[in-house]
Parts: structure tokens; C-alpha cells; sequence
């Protein structure tokens, strides 16, 4: 069921994720519950009455109460600087949600394996599902293919190790695009055809399929999946904004 009125949140809890990403969780009143996948729309309004909206992926999932959101901070980005540098804990924000019923997964219903692709911040609505997953009694097997520029920019990394350390279930793949550490055993390139075929389940295998993060890498993303056979109907893609 969607709200689609806005309201005020306060924040209640700040994380630094990576030098550019923090996480904020948002206590709002009555809220009625979402699915893994969904976001909320945030509204600014400055005092002269000029307002800036965006969109940011709940990260939490479903069984958590509160809305934590996680925000990459863009060097000229109006909204998402505000956001990291300025928002501190007790702050009000104006938002609406959940929004989205489409790019949403559920592990109640769900009878095939688990397949996501993220690229940067678009890890986090998938990260909602993974969450989801692991508080669910059962589960899909599950992999995760991650492209991130170095190590550091890893959102949620340690929570991820410790998720693959306990689930044999869940598999995780890093690509690192600029910069790797010493002796990383990873990928180091962007995500194409051949890393997908190598890491991805089979079409044959008919995984659900979500992929998100900016424009352009969905569209390499989706179209490479489409070459390998998947269905276009399993496919579920959500693209954050322009390639930074
Ligand atoms: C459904 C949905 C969910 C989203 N979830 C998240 C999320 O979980 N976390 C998150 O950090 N962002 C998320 N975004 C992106 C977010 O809505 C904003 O677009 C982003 O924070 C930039 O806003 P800004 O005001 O800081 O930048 P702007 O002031 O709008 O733009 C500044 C500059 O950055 C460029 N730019 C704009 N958006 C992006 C982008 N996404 N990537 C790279 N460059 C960009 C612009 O072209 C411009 O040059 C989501 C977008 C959508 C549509």
C-alpha cells in the first residue's frame, strides 16, 4: 500500500558508510511498512520558498521500523551534499513513500534464484533484499555482482563479509573500476558480457534478475543479460541518474 502524502521524518541515526556515502534513518510517524526495493521522495524548501525533490532507495528492510536511506555525496549535487554535510540528527526532513511497486522483491513469494547487479549507490535498494533475505526463514540462493570504483568505495562492505560468512547461500562478486588493492583476486573492469556469463545464473535457471545504479551502466547491464537469454520479463532495472 502506498502514501503518497508528504510528511515530516526525523532523523534519528547517522552513518558514514565510505568518505562519500552515510546512511541516515528516519523515524516516521505511522509508518506503514514497505517492500525491499521500494524509495522514498525527499523534499527541500528553502526560505524563499524555492524546492528541490529527489529520490534515495530505502536500504532497510521491511522488518526494520525506521527508514534509513543512503546518500552518495556528488561534489556539485544540490541535494545529496545537503544531505551529507549539513542534515545532523534530530533534523526534520519532508518526504513521501514508499514509492514503487515494480523494481520490489519479496521473499515470501519468490521461487527462483536471486540475481542483482549494482553499480555504486545502486546497491542500495539491493541491499533492502539481501537484508530481507536474511531475516526470512527461507531463502533463494543468492549473488551478488557489486562494481565499485576502489575498495573504499565499497557501500556496506564489512556488513556484506559478515552475511557471506555465515549464508553459503549468498555469493558476492566485487569489481573494482579504478583503483585495486594489492593482491586483489576480484575483477577490475567494468561489468560486460563475459563478467556476467561467468558470475550470473543461467537463463535457463530463470533468476529473478534486479540491476540499478547509474544510466549508462543499467543500459550495458540489461542488454548484456538480454544477449545472454535471459527473459526481458525477469529483468527489473532502476537507474539512479547520468553516469558520474
Ligand atoms: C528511484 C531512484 C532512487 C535513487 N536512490 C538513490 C540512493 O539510494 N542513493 C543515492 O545516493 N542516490 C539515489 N538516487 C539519485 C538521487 O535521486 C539524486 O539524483 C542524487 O542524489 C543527485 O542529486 P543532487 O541534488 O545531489 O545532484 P544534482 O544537483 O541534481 O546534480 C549534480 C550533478 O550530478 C549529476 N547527477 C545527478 N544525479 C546523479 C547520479 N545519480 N549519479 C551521478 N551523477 C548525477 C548531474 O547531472 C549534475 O551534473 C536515486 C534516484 C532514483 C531515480
Amino acid at each position: 500500500m502506498q502514501t503518497l502524502i508528504w510528511q515530516f521524518g526525523t532523523v534519528v541515526d547517522k552513518l558514514q558508510e565510505t568518505s562519500r556515502t552515510q546512511s541516515i534513518a528516519i523515524d516516521v510517524p505511522d509508518w506503514a511498512g514497505h517492500k525491499a526495493g521500494q524509495h522514498i521522495d525527499v523534499r527541500l524548501t528553502a526560505e524563499d520558498g524555492y524546492q528541490a525533490q529527489r529520490s534515495y532507495s530505502i536500504a532497510s528492510p521491511p522488518e526494520e521500523p525506521r527508514v534509513w536511506i543512503t546518500v552518495e555525496r556528488l561534489d556539485d549535487g544540490e541535494v545529496s551534499s545537503y544531505f551529507t554535510d549539513e542534515l545532523r540528527t534530530g533534523d526534520r526532513i519532508e518526504l513521501r513513500g514508499p514509492v514503487g511497486g515494480y523494481f520490489t522483491w519479496d521473499a515470501q513469494t519468490a521461487d527462483s534464484p536471486l540475481m542483482l547487479v549494482a553499480g555504486g549507490s545502486g546497491v542500495v535498494p539491493l541491499m533492502a533484499m539481501i537484508r530481507h533475505r536474511s531475516a526470512a526463514a527461507s531463502r533463494p540462493p543468492a549473488r551478488l555482482l557489486y562494481s565499485s570504483r576502489s575498495h573504499e568505495d565499497i557501500i556496506y562492505r564489512a556488513e556484506i563479509d559478515r552475511l557471506v560468512a555465515v549464508d553459503s547461500t549468498l555469493e558476492v562478486f566485487h569489481t573494482l573500476t579504478r583503483q585495486q588493492p594489492d593482491g586483489w583476486t576480484g575483477f577490475s573492469r567494468r561489468i560486460d558480457r563475459a563478467m556476467l556469463e561467468e558470475v550470473a545464473w543461467r537463463s535457463e535457471e530463470r533468476p529473478d534478475i534486479f540491476v540499478c545504479g547509474p544510466t549508462q551502466f543499467v543500459e550495458v547491464t540489461a542488454t548484456s543479460l538480454l544477449e545472454l537469454g535471459h527473459a526481458p520479463g525477469r529483468i527489473k532495472t532502476e537507474r539512479f541518474g547520468p553516469t558520474g
